[in-house]
């Protein structure tokens, strides 16, 4: 696995300190800079922030870690992180989806059952695409998609109805609900504000637990025990924040068996990271590894 970091860096600031030739210029003012997670560059731009910060002032404005893996790396993952790129709006609950707030966390909302149906402006729906996702987390799956999953014979899920603002059917659409049995993330995985900025402080984790912070920072781990063997995995804890109508969301997994079914339907679209399962070690592993 490869990692690569992006930043966005005020054109003011990189022309004062970083090397003229360094990333691109996006319009006329920000730098978009591009960097191996362990070119010595990286902790130079953070140390830089870190000033910039104690006056009040961030260096970058957005950074953005991505991870590139081989194929053999892939192929061999025990379990893989679902991400799904098209994004749109508006939100469930600004087209007529309600969903119970008096239940929700008082801290960070998560646990707001929905009450209805998915109601969505339906046209808004990236076309030519099998999954989506709005900007406040809820998922839908083409018509096409949702048959060859239940044909399949993929577990952990339902495939529930979606409707047009009018109440009308979307018979095109699907909202993914994943109903397998919850799993915690552990450590090793880091959560924060940024890749500099773990939130030590815990200003954006929940102090029920449900909330593990604002960004993921690394790949997944995974406890295992008390998993159920679904194909739709989603984690317990929670990453985001409650704004409006955003709330913080859990993350979403794949088994290998769905992996490979998804890439061979060309279901679009969607990214994958490799994530990991937490197990104690059996003691017979331990006394052959030991012998
Ligand atoms: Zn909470």
């Amino acid at each position: 696995m490869r990692e690569t970091i992006e930043f966005r860096v005020p054109a003011g600031h990189a022309d004062m300190f970083l090397e003229p030739g360094l990333g691109t210029l996006l319009g006329d003012s920000v730098r978009k800079i591009v960097l191996p997670m362990d070119d010595p560059r990286v902790k130079f731009i953070a140390d830089l922030d870190r000033e910039f910060l104690k006056k009040g002032k961030a260096f970058f404005t957005y950074s953005h870690i991505s991870r590139h893996y081989t194929r053999k790396e892939l192929d061999t993952a025990e379990v893989l992180q679902l991400i799904i790129r098209p994004t749109f709006e508006p939100p469930g609950e600004m087209c007529g989806t309600k969903y119970d707030d008096a239940a929700a966390c008082p801290h960070c909302g998560a646990g707001a059952p929905q009450l209805t149906d998915l109601h969505l402006d339906v046209p808004h729906i990236p076309k030519k695409k099998d999954l989506a996702v709005t900007i406040a987390g809820e998922i839908v799956v083409s018509a096409r998609l949702t048959e060859a999953l239940r044909k399949h014979g993929i577990t952990g899920a339902e495939y529930r109805p979606v409707r047009h603002k009018t109440g009308k059917l979307a018979e095109e659409w699907r909202q993914l609900v994943v109903t397998s049995k919850p799993v915690d993330i552990v450590p090793p995985t880091r959560v924060g504000d940024d890749p500099f900025n773990l939130d030590q402080q815990g200003r954006h984790r929940c102090p029920r637990k449900h909330v593990a912070g604002l960004n993921r920072i690394s790949e997944l781990w995974l406890k295992q025990e008390g998993q159920d063997g679904s194909d739709w995995v989603r984690t317990r804890q929670l990453i985001g924040a409650w704004q409006g109508v955003l709330r913080p969301r859990e993350q979403l997994l794949i088994s290998p068996r769905l992996y490979r079914l998804l890439l061979t339907l060309k279901a679009k679209r969607f990214e994958i990271e490799v994530a990991h399962w937490t197990t104690p070690r059996p003691s017979s592993a331990t006394a052959r590894l030991q012998s």
